[in-house]
């Protein structure tokens, strides 16, 4: 069977910042035939993540990750159909899921690598699979959860960085949700901005190209900074810490501004911002989602559940077509979308 799909055409280089150019779609083949415990399944939607730039490296810096080859597939969440099944739990129609999705419109998988997905847990928005009910809200609750110190009636102010996107637009309303009295986001547009504070519940939002953060910060959170979100690392971080309370806590969720950067991860705190940091005894402790999967199937229910009330509102920017998904991550690295990015690959 004749297939399209989208392999590693060149490396960007450690340093380097990465271009759609950096992948190629070309035309191949798979099996007629699916083997015993395998399913052919036609792929829906798939995930565009900051990590992958880091797969895009010969050496990924982590243990967990793989980079991908050269010439060879890339790979990431999926969310597709199945088409045909010879494994004994999935059957011809049912919706499933995988970390590890080939960047093909059709493939012949191992039945047991993918999870069935329930539609109706998402109002039957199927890519909310690969975000707000997928890794990316799993990260936001269980960040906020595990390394924020959110508690109801403590007053906390909490501070997003990255705001605007996947994980940062969840995570400031998870920490409403969760306790905290005041949410004040920073993203890259005045769009941004007014997205989080009209739609998503965040007090007020500071565009970090335009004008000083530092002041808009003491302005915006005039009791200091109690919890903070960290998404991007770097100057933005810098000054958020400088504004945090004693016994304060970050949760050290992403450091995308350092990502196109040979350096080690977590970056090390310039010293006078690691000074403040000891003297305040503010955590700053690694975060990794995959640490707490045998938490996932609570916290995706709970997740669904308020998707469903309303109480978390989502954001996708949705990029049509296989043939863009290059595209869509240099847009995505660059600030270009809103909320989650996700490829359609269907239509
Ligand atoms: P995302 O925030 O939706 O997309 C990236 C956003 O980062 C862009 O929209 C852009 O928004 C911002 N950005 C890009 N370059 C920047 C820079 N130099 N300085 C400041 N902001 C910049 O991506 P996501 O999926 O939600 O991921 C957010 C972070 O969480 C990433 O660092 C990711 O690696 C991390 N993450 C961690 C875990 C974990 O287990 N710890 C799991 C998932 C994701 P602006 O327009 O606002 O600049």
């Amino acid at each position: 069977m004749i297939i399209q799909r989208v392999v590693l055409n060149s490396r960007p280089g450690k340093n380097g910042v990465p271009v759609a150019e950096n992948f190629r779609l070309e035309q191949s083949t798979i099996a007629d035939t699916v083997q015993a415990g395998q399913v052919r399944v036609k792929t829906l939607y798939l995930s565009v993540d900051p990590y992958m730039r880091c797969r895009m490296n010969e050496d990924t810096g982590s243990d967990y990750l793989q980079p991908w080859q050269l010439s060879q597939v890339a790979d990431g969440g999926g969310v597709g159909v199945v088409e045909e099944s010879k494994h004994d739990n999935l059957a011809k129609g049912d919706f499933v899921t995988s970390f590890t999705w080939p960047w093909q419109t059709v493939a012949i998988l191992q039945g047991s690598s993918l999870q069935k997905l329930v539609p109706q847990l998402v109002n039957g928005r199927l890519s909310y699979f690969l975000g707000a009910a997928g890794i990316t809200g799993l990260t936001a609750l269980l960040g906020v959860r595990e390394k924020g110190h959110v508690a109801v009636g403590a007053d906390q102010t909490m501070v997003v960085s990255g705001a605007a996107g996947a994980c940062g637009s969840l995570a400031g309303q998870i920490g409403r949700l969760e306790g905290c009295s005041r949410v004040v986001g920073i993203a890259g547009t005045d769009e941004k901005c007014s997205i989080l504070v009209q739609e998503m519940g965040f007090d007020a939002a500071i565009n970090y190209k335009k004008g000083n953060v530092a002041e808009q910060l003491r302005e915006l959170c005039p009791g200091g900074v109690d919890v903070y979100f960290d998404n991007v690392g770097g100057d933005i971080s810098d000054t958020v810490i400088s504004q945090m309370n004693q016994n304060s806590h970050i949760i050290l969720c992403g450091q995308i501004s350092q990502y196109n950067k040979d350096v080690p991860y977590p970056p090390p705190l310039p010293p006078d911002i690691e000074k403040i940091q000891k003297e305040r005894n503010i955590t700053r402790e690694r975060f990794l989602v995959l640490n707490y999967m045998d938490k996932q199937e609570a916290s995706i229910l709970q997740l669904c559940q308020w998707i469903q009330e309303g109480k978390l509102k989502v954001r996708e920017t949705v990029v049509e077509g296989l043939a863009n998904i290059g595209a869509a991550f240099q847009s995505m690295m660059s600030g270009g979308n809103i909320g989650k990015q996700i490829v359609s690959v269907s239509k």
